[in-house]
């Protein structure tokens, strides 16, 4: 199962809904089931659309409160209701092997901080890939390297996490991520030793 974290936003330019519907169907046709937002709208519904276009399986995951503004996609596999943002995170991960983000807004960066916050703690272990479409996450990758300058991360912690530039390299991102355990523990403080 893979997790997609990915923007709400309708106002985008063309090119990222297309990106957006490719991961989609790249993932159908790999056979790997989707656990997303349940939007119905944005990069959200395109992921979706995508994949259901090739029969793939598409579990959406929404907050009660989200779901009575009707910004949820109606074509789903299933549709599970929970009660609030942090239940929905939570399912979200449960039983998932990987993380894919496409650019997004605060509630994909909450989303994508939250579980390198996890895997940095040995948490949770899968691979994140990072699909960065027109180079929208150059900045943000470029952040996360001044914060391993700093010393505000370790070096290793650059292995959480991996870039590519098109849907269709993330099967293999996947495969080739660097092995992740709970002894990440271990280094998630960084101290001068291991800075
Ligand atoms: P954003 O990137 O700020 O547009 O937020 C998108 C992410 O936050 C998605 O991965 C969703 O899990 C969640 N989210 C935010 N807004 C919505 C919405 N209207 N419908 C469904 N999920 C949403």
């Amino acid at each position: 199962m893979v997790t997609v974290y990915a923007s709400s936003s309708a106002a985008l330019q063309h090119s990222y809904y297309e990106a957006a519907t490719r991961l989609g169907r790249v993932l159908a046709k790999a056979g790997k089931t989707i656990t997303y937002g349940a939007g119905g709208k944005g990069l959200m519904g395109s992921v979706a659309d995508g994949a259901l276009s090739l029969n793939g399986k598409v579990y959406g995951v929404v907050p009660n409160f989200l779901q009575e503004l009707e910004l949820t996609h109606r074509g789903l596999t299933e549709l599970r209701v929970v009660e609030d943002m942090h239940t929905r995170k939570q399912l979200m991960l449960e039983n998932s092997d990987a993380v894919v983000t496409l650019p997004g807004g605060s509630g994909t960066y909450e989303e994508l901080f939250e579980v390198l916050t996890l895997k940095r703690l040995g948490q949770w272990v899968g691979p994140i890939v990072l699909v960065n479409t027109n180079g929208f996450y150059n900045s943000l990758l470029e952040f996360l390297q001044h914060s391993i300058d700093e010393h505000f991360m370790g070096n290793k912690h650059l292995k959480m996490w991996s870039v590519v530039d098109e849907p269709e390299q993330v099967l293999e991102a996947l495969e080739t991520a660097h092995a992740w355990d709970g002894e990440a523990l271990q280094f998630a403080n960084v101290t001068p030793a291991n800075a």
